[in-house]
C-alpha cells in the first residue's frame, strides 16, 4: 500500500463542502436561503416565529393538540404555548412507547428589552430605558438602525402588536455614542464598561408640543404612540417591547455565498427544523420539533426549555396512544440544535483550530459545550455521537465537529442539558455562525442548507 492510499485509509480528510456540491444541490441550496431570508424578514421575536410557524403548521393540515384526543400514525399535531414557544409532531407509525426523534432550537436572541416604566425625557430628548436580554457587547448596540417590536396589553384588555423601524417609510430608532473627540476617559476604559447598561437608552424624539410645563417631548412622543395603537403610559406595565436591529436579512460577500442578520442563533436552526417536518412523510418513529423561548437567559420561565410545556405536548400524544410518558423519553432521541461559532481568521487565538467549526463544512455537531472543565456541559456519548454520525453519512449530509473555543477562553450551553435530564439521548449540533450575538451574524448558505436536511434525517431516522 502506497502512502496515499494508506492516507486515505486511516485518516480523516475534511474538504469545503462547494468541493463536491451538484448543480440541483446548489439549486436547492439557494432556493432555501431564499425561504430562510423571508423567514428572518418576517419573524425577529420569539412571538413572531410562534406566531409564524402557527400559522404555517396550520395551512399544512397540522391539528392543536387537546387533551385526550386519539394519536395515530400520520397525524399531524401542535401546541401553541401562550405565543411565546412552539412543538409540533407528526406521529410515527410504531408507537410512541418505542420513542420520539426531536430536534430543539430557540427562537430568542439577544436584544434590548424595554423596562416597564421606559418613557423619559432628559435635555429636552425622549428616550426609552432598557435592559439588554441574553449576552451582548453592548458597544455594538450604539449607532446602529434598531426597530420596537412586541405587543401592549391596554388598559381595556384588548393587545396591540407594535412594529416600527421595518418600513421603508417607518423612522428608525437609535442608541447614541460619544463621539472621539471627547472620548479621552472613555477610551481607557475596558470593552465591558465602554458602554453601561443603562447608557442603552434609546431615542425617540425631540420635537416638544406648543405650550408650558415640563417633559413637552415625551409628551408628543406618548401622543404619536397613542394615535396610531391606541395606548396610554400606563400601559407599558403590561407591554413586551423590544428593540432589536432593523432591517433585512441580505447576501453578504461578491460571491453571495453568506446570509446576514440579526438573530440567525438560532433562528437559523429553527428554520432548519420547520421547513422538512411541515411536509414529512410519516415517519417511523414520530418526529417532533421544538421552538423555545428563553435560552438566551438559561431556559427559565414558563416558555423556556426547563418548562413543563414540553411534557404537556408530549403527555397528550403519548395519552393519545396510552403509553407512559417516561417509557416515550427513555426511548427518544433529541438532536439540540444551535449555533456555533465559525472559526475567525482575525481571532485565532481563542479557538483550538483543530475542533472548531468552520464555514462551509456543514452542520458542525457538538460532543459537549460547557466551559472550564466542561462545566454544564451534557456530554454526549460515544453511541450517541455514532448515532448521528451514522444517520447523516447514511442521508448523505455533510457534517464537521465543533467545539466551540479553547479551553478555559469561555463557553457556552445550549438546551441540552434540559433534554438530556429529562432522560432523553441528546446531541448538540448546528450552523457555524461569525459575529454570534452581533446585531448582524453571518451563515453561509452552504451549512444552512446541511442544517435543514441534518433535522430531517433526523426526524425520518
Ligand atoms: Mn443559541
Ligand atoms: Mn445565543
Amino acid at each position: 500500500m502506497n502512502i496515499d492510499e494508506l492516507r486515505s485509509k486511516l485518516l480523516v480528510e475534511q474538504k469545503n463542502g462547494y468541493q463536491s456540491l451538484t448543480a440541483q444541490q446548489r439549486e436547492e441550496m439557494e432556493g432555501y436561503a431564499k425561504r430562510y431570508a423571508a423567514f428572518m424578514d418576517a419573524c425577529k421575536t420569539e412571538r413572531e416565529a410562534t406566531a409564524w410557524a402557527t400559522e404555517q403548521a396550520i395551512a399544512h393540515g397540522f391539528k392543536p393538540a387537546v387533551p385526550g384526543m386519539e394519536v395515530k400514525p400520520g397525524d399531524k399535531i401542535y401546541l401553541n404555548n401562550r405565543g411565546k414557544s412552539f412543538l409540533f409532531a407528526v406521529i410515527g407509525t410504531e408507537p410512541l412507547s418505542q420513542g420520539a426523534n426531536i430536534c430543539a432550537a430557540h427562537v430568542d436572541s439577544p436584544r434590548m428589552d424595554l423596562k416597564p416604566n421606559p418613557l423619559y425625557e432628559d435635555a429636552e430628548i425622549a428616550f426609552f430605558k432598557t435592559h439588554y436580554y441574553g449576552g451582548i457587547k453592548k458597544y455594538q448596540w450604539t449607532c446602529v438602525p434598531l426597530a420596537i417590536h412586541g405587543v401592549v396589553c391596554r388598559k381595556d384588555g384588548s393587545t396591540v402588536t407594535v412594529t416600527i423601524g421595518e418600513d421603508e417609510s417607518d423612522p428608525i430608532l437609535v442608541v447614541s455614542d460619544l463621539l472621539i473627540h471627547l472620548s479621552a476617559d472613555q477610551m481607557q476604559k475596558t470593552a465591558a464598561q465602554v458602554i453601561a447598561g443603562e447608557q442603552l437608552n434609546v431615542i425617540l424624539g425631540t420635537e416638544p408640543v406648543t405650550g408650558e410645563g415640563a417633559d413637552l417631548v415625551k409628551l408628543n412622543v406618548m401622543r404619536l404612540l397613542n394615535e396610531k395603537y391606541g395606548i396610554i403610559e400606563e400601559d407599558f406595565r403590561s407591554a413586551e417591547l423590544t428593540v432589536v436591529p432593523a432591517g433585512r436579512c441580505r447576501e453578504v460577500g461578491l460571491d453571495r455565498s453568506l446570509l446576514g442578520a440579526y438573530g440567525h442563533d438560532d433562528r437559523v436552526c429553527a428554520y432548519a427544523e420547520i421547513e422538512p417536518l411541515l411536509t414529512l412523510p410519516t415517519p417511523k418513529h414520530t418526529a417532533v420539533c421544538i421552538l423555545a423561548d428563553k435560552e438566551e437567559i438559561g431556559s427559565v420561565g414558563i416558555s423556556g426549555m426547563q418548562s413543563q410545556a414540553f411534557e404537556y405536548f408530549m403527555g397528550i400524544l403519548c395519552d393519545g396512544q396510552g403509553v407512559k410518558l417516561s417509557h416515550c423519553f427513555q426511548n427518544s432521541f433529541c438532536l439540540s440544535a444551535d449555533v456555533s461559532n465559525a472559526f475567525d481568521p482575525n481571532f485565532p487565538e481563542t479557538c483550538d483550530r483543530r475542533n472548531n467549526s468552520q464555514l462551509n463544512y456543514g452542520i458542525s455537531i457538538c460532543k459537549y459545550t460547557g466551559s472550564r472543565g466542561k462545566g454544564g456541559a451534557s456530554d454526549a456519548s460515544a453511541e450517541a455521537m455514532y448515532h448521528v454520525r451514522k444517520v447523516l453519512d447514511d442521508a448523505g449530509v455533510r457534517w464537521q465537529i465543533a467545539t466551540l473555543g479553547k479551553v478555559d477562553q469561555g463557553g457556552g450551553g445550549t438546551v441540552a442539558a434540559y433534554m438530556a435530564n429529562r432522560n432523553i439521548v441528546t446531541v448538540d449540533a448546528g450552523v457555524p455562525v461569525l459575529c454570534m450575538h452581533a446585531p448582524m451574524e453571518l451563515v453561509s448558505k452552504y451549512d444552512c442548507y446541511m442544517t435543514m436536511l441534518a433535522c430531517r434525517a433526523i426526524y425520518l431516522a
